[in-house]
């Protein structure tokens, strides 16, 4: 199973913007109002059908992105508990990566449940892995 990291994170279906001065729409994306297809349309200004910011809109599309670092912290939590613990410690880096992306409001709710899921799957192979490694010890001595 391969891991994902937080940089590997894309989101195709988000409007990219021109950096170049004034910024504009330059892929499909509609209002949040009315559908209207905000193509083209400059950053900042308003829907031309139902007056809605499309600042707005973007900020609607932002929020149901899905944050990378929770996506890698289930994942990674997932991997620690089925193939290999050592995952554990590196899921609860990725859920505190996750917990700082996901205090500015940006993602979506799904993003919330896969940090959560990290974290407690982290915990427990951290735990049974100290358990374990405790024993070892012990064990050994
Ligand atoms: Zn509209």
């Amino acid at each position: 199973m391969q891991n994902r990291h937080a940089n590997s994170h894309s989101s195709p279906d988000l409007p990219r913007f021109a950096s170049a001065q004034p910024p504009s729409v330059m892929s499909s994306f509609n209002c949040i109002g009315c559908g209207y297809n905000f193509t083209g349309l400059t950053i900042g200004g308003i829907c031309p059908e139902c007056g809605r910011p499309i600042e707005e809109s973007i900020a609607a599309l932002r929020r149901q992105e899905t944050c990378g670092a929770a996506t890698a912290s289930m994942v990674l939590g997932i991997v620690s508990l089925t193939a290999c613990a050592l995952c554990g410690p590196v899921a609860l880096v990725y859920y505190y990566k996750a917990r700082k992306q996901l205090a500015t409001g940006h993602y979506s709710r799904g993003s919330h449940g896969m940090a959560k899921a990290g974290l407690i799957m982290g915990i427990i192979s951290t735990a049974i892995t100290g358990v374990m490694g405790g024993l070892f010890l012990v064990g050994g001595l």
